[in-house]
C-alpha cells in the first residue's frame, strides 16, 4: 500500500492536461483550488496506514492474498459491504468532504460481477482480462475514477438518436489492436486525483446503440484525454491568505468534465464491447453499489453536527431546550442515513462471479433519503449557526489593525471562548451548507450516484407489490388470494 506522500509523488509523475479558469493548469498537484481535494484523497492513502483503522481500511486481496486498501478490493462477504459503509462515514468525518475514491471501487465491484456474466453468455474473456486489470490496480494501490455520466444531450433521444453522435461516448474506430473512442464524462468526482480512469455505459442499452456499450480502463493521462475544471461556490477562497475563510482548513473535492477526443483504447483494457444487453446491469450493479457509498454523508453529517452543537457553545445557548431539540433531531436523520448504509450492506448476496453486492432495494432507498435528510441538516444548522455566518467579515479584518479589534470585541460570544474560534466553527458550517464542501454535501447528495427519481423509478421496479397485495389480500378474507 502507498503513503499519502508516496500517492501524492504518484500523482506528480502523470501528465494530465487539465483547464480551469480559461488556462491550462500547469502543476496540479500544487494548484491551491484543486490541492485540497488531493488531500482528501490522500487521506485514503494515510488512514489505511494507521493501525486502528486496520480492520475498516484494509482488506485481504481475493486475488493475491496480501493486504490491500479497501478502497481496491472486491467484497468477499456481507463483512466487507457493512465494513465498507463504515469506511465512507470514518473518511466523510476525517475529512468534512467528498474524499472520492469510492467511485473507482464501486466501478471495480461492478465489472467484476457483470464481465463474468458476459462471459458466461457469450464466451468471451472479459472477466480473466478484468481480474489481470485489477491486480495491478491492487498491487500498485491506484485510485480509479468511476466514469459513467454521459452528458447525455437531448434526453428524449437515445445515443444513436442524437444530433450530435458524441454526446455519448461511443466507438469511432475499430482496429487490429484495440479501438478509438470519442465522446465526454460529466460531473467526474477527483477526475485528476486518479491514477486510472474506468469508463462505463450511463444507461440501458438496445441493439442501435451497441457502438455506445463500452466498458474500459485508461491511465488518467493517456493521450487525448483532457479536463476542464468545474467550479465551487467560494472557490477562489482558496486563492486568499490565511484559512479561515475557506471554512475547512484542508479538505475538498472536486468535479470536472472529461473529454475523450479521439482516445486509443487498447484490446486488454476493454471490459465490455457491443454487449448492449449488459449496459444496463454495469449501471445498476455501480449505481447500487455507489448509492451505498453515500455512507459518506453520514460522516459529513457528524462534522456538520459536531460544528453546530460547538457554534451553540460558543454562543452560549447550548443549554436552551429548542436547541437541544434541534441537535436531536439533526442525529436521528443522520443516525437514519447510517441505518440505510448499513442494512443494504447487511443484507446483500453473493453473485455467480463470487462478488457481494448490496441489496438493490434498501441501497436505493438509503440514497433518497441522502437527497432530503441533509437538507433538513443543514438547515437547523443555519438555524442554530445564526446569520453571522454569512455576514461575518474577512480573516484580514480579523488581523487588520485597523478593524481586528472592534471584530473580536463585538464579535466575541461565550467570554471564555476566543472570537477567532467561534468564527472557524460559523465558517465551517457555512462552507457545509453554502461553500465548496455544499457540492459535496447538498447538490451531490441530490444528484450524485443518480437524482432522484433514478431511486424511485428502482424503488418501484424491486418492491415486491405481488407479496403486499397477497398479505392484505389474505387478511381481509379474499378467499383466492
Ligand atoms: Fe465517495 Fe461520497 Fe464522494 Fe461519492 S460523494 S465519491 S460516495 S465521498
Ligand atoms: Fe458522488
Amino acid at each position: 500500500m502507498m503513503t499519502a506522500e508516496q500517492y501524492e509523488q504518484s500523482l506528480r509523475l502523470l501528465n494530465f492536461e487539465v483547464y480551469m479558469f480559461g488556462k491550462r493548469v500547469e502543476n496540479v498537484v500544487d494548484d491551491p483550488i484543486i490541492r485540497p481535494s488531493m488531500n482528501a484523497v490522500a487521506k485514503t492513502y494515510e488512514m489505511a496506514q494507521r493501525p486502528e483503522y486496520e480492520d475498516i481500511m484494509t482488506a485481504t486481496s481475493h486475488i493475491t492474498g496480501k493486504r490491500i486498501n479497501r478502497f481496491t478490493h472486491i467484497h468477499q462477504n456481507v463483512g466487507d459491504l457493512v465494513k465498507k459503509s463504515k469506511m465512507g462515514r470514518l473518511m466523510g468525518r476525517a475529512t468534512g468532504c467528498c474524499f472520492q475514491r469510492c467511485v473507482g471501487m464501486d466501478a471495480l465491484n461492478a465489472l467484476s460481477i457483470v464481465t463474468f456474466d458476459i462471459d458466461k453468455k457469450h464466451g468471451t474473456q472479459y472477466n480473466q482480462r478484468f481480474i489481470k486489470y485489477l491486480t495491478f490496480v491492487q498491487e500498485n494501490d491506484l485510485t480509479c475514477d468511476g466514469a459513467m455520466t454521459d452528458p447525455k444531450g437531448n434526453r428524449a433521444l437515445a445515443p444513436h438518436q442524437q444530433a450530435d453522435p458524441d454526446l455519448f461516448l461511443h466507438v469511432v474506430e475499430e482496429r487490429a489492436d484495440g479501438v478509438v473512442v470519442r465522446g465526454a464524462k460529466a460531473h467526474q468526482t477527483g477526475a485528476v486525483n486518479s491514477h486510472e480512469i474506468i469508463v462505463m455505459p450511463t444507461i440501458a442499452m438496445r441493439a442501435e446503440d451497441k457502438d455506445y456499450a463500452i466498458s474500459f480502463a485508461l491511465p488518467s493521462d493517456a493521450k487525448g484525454i483532457l479536463y476542464i475544471m468545474g467550479r465551487q461556490s467560494c472557490d477562489t477562497r482558496k486563492l486568499e491568505s490565511g484559512n479561515l475563510d475557506r471554512g475547512n482548513a484542508l479538505f475538498g473535492g472536486h468535479e470536472a468534465l472529461v473529454v475523450f477526443d479521439d482516445v486509443f483504447v487498447p484490446w486488454e483494457r476493454i471490459f465490455m464491447f457491443k454487449e448492449y444487453e449488459f449496459a444496463g446491469s454495469l449501471v445498476e450493479n455501480f449505481a447500487s453499489y455507489h448509492r451505498q457509498s453515500y455512507a459518506c454523508k453520514v460522516g459529513v453529517g457528524d462534522v456538520l453536527i459536531g460544528a453546530a452543537q460547538t457554534a451553540a457553545e460558543y454562543n452560549g445557548a447550548e443549554r436552551a431546550s429548542h436547541v437541544k431539540d434541534k441537535i436531536i433531531e439533526m442525529n436521528h436523520l443522520n443516525e437514519t442515513l447510517y441505518c440505510g448504509c448499513i442494512s443494504c450492506a447487511s443484507e446483500g448476496h453473493k453473485e455467480p462471479s463470487g462478488t457481494y453486492v448490496v441489496d438493490k432495494l434498501l441501497a436505493n432507498v438509503h440514497k433518497q433519503n441522502v437527497t432530503r435528510f441533509p437538507y433538513e441538516i443543514a438547515r437547523l444548522a443555519q438555524d442554530i449557526a445564526g446569520g453571522l455566518m454569512v455576514t461575518m467579515p474577512a480573516e484580514d479584518d480579523f488581523t487588520s489593525p485597523a478593524t481586528g479589534k472592534w471584530l473580536n470585541k463585538y464579535y466575541a460570544g461565550n467570554c471564555d471562548v476566543p472570537t477567532m474560534n467561534r468564527m472557524r466553527i460559523l465558517r465551517l458550517i457555512e462552507n457545509l451548507t453554502l461553500g465548496t464542501a455544499a457540492v459535496g454535501y447538498l447538490t451531490e447528495s441530490m444528484h450524485g450516484a443518480g437524482s432522484p427519481q433514478a431511486q424511485r423509478i428502482m424503488i418501484s421496479r424491486l418492491a415486491n407489490m405481488g407479496e403486499k397485495k397477497r398479505a392484505a389480500q389474505k387478511l381481509s378474507g379474499i378467499e383466492d388470494a
